[in-house]
């Protein structure tokens, strides 16, 4: 089980006060939003007015709620849950940190290859990375850390939109401590190493290298069920931090047969609405990947519309980041 902690209330409505604003739109992802009623309250005891809640799905500090500020006024968009991805004026962020117990790392020893790993880990648990690499040291494993740098600022901090701080590290071998595979295989896709994933919680530990290979013939086989559609849309997410025009309109320009379709939410309503037989995502890069059962026709990455229209060879295949 995860020990999560609490919103901090107190020191974020400090934090709140220290950068002037008075008048806020508090945003949580969907997870947190049954804590909105007694956050409100705490910041209203501080003398600090939540305008609004905001109310839409939210699943990263790449979708700011913009314009619930624009809209009520606030001085300030508190964003709780997720670290910047992006510089913004006018937004606070508050992400929160899960525990486990460092000596977990202790059951990823015997599928190491070497005396040598990188770290890397999701943002809940980077406060945790120093104390994970002295477990490795006691049994003499050197563990290296990546900086931290443009979509993920904290150290060892990967994203499902992009994993720098795996691709900064030279350690010829990977761990992934967090839950589930996803990252961990998308961390392979990006640096071709030997990635491990290790569940701190349930201790369970993989080598992710046949997902991803399992990962990529799926991947293969829809671009191969691509190649009859009439029409491609070619998806230009309307989110703050996933808005990517330029990529968008170089991919339509690819093909007589694509169109640019900006959505908010990309839902498998509006690709039946519009009626292609395949579709390009250039929205968060985990919707191809992780969310593919939900939607009626293909959709690819921008990389595998390239192959697809033989502007890539497929050996040429690159996971989808947001850069
Ligand atoms: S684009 Fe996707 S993976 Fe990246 S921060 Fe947003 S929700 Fe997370």
């Amino acid at each position: 089980m995860e020990s999560g902690s609490l919103i901090p209330a107190a020191e974020l409505a400090a934090r709140v006060r220290a950068a002037g604003a008075r008048r806020v739109v508090l945003q949580l992802p969907d997870g947190l939003k049954r804590r909105a009623p007694s956050l409100v309250r705490a910041f209203g005891a501080e003398g600090i007015e939540v305008a609004a809640v905001a109310g839409d799905p939210c699943y990263g500090a790449c979708d700011l709620a913009l314009d619930t500020v624009a809209l009520t006024g606030a001085d300030l968009l508190v964003h709780v849950g997720h670290a910047p991805v992006e510089e913004r004026e006018g937004v606070l962020y508050e992400h929160l940190s899960f525990d486990f117990d460092p000596a977990a790392v202790a059951a990823a020893l015997p599928l190491l290859h070497g005396t040598e790993v990188g770290l890397v880990t999701t943002v809940q648990h980077v406060h945790l990375l120093k104390e994970v690499a002295e477990v490795l040291a006691a049994h003499g494993v050197r563990a290296e850390v990546g900086p931290g740098e443009g979509r993920t600022p904290l150290p060892g901090q990967v994203l499902g939109c992009s994993y720098a701080n795996a691709r900064a590290l030279s350690a010829p071998e990977i761990l992934y401590v967090g839950t589930g595979v996803f990252h961990a295989i998308g961390v392979a896709l990006a640096t071709g190493k030997h990635v491990i994933a290790l569940d701190p919680y349930s201790g369970e530990v993989r080598e992710v290298s046949g997902d991803a290979d399992r990962l990529l013939r799926r991947r293969f086989a829809l671009i191969e069920k691509a190649r009859s559609a009439e029409c491609v849309g070619i998806i230009l997410s309307t989110k703050s931090g996933q808005a990517r025009p330029a990529l968008a309109a170089r991919l339509a320009a690819l093909s007589e047969k694509a169109m640019v379709i900006t959505m908010r939410e990309v839902s498998a309503a509006e690709m039946i609405n519009f009626g292609c037989g395949a579709y390009v995502n250039t929205a968060c890069p985990r919707l191809a990947y992780d969310d593919q059962v939900r939607f009626p026709v293909p959709l690819l990455t921008p990389q595998e519309f390239e192959v697809l229209v033989g502007a890539r060879a497929w050996e040429e295949y690159e996971v989808d980041e947001i850069v």
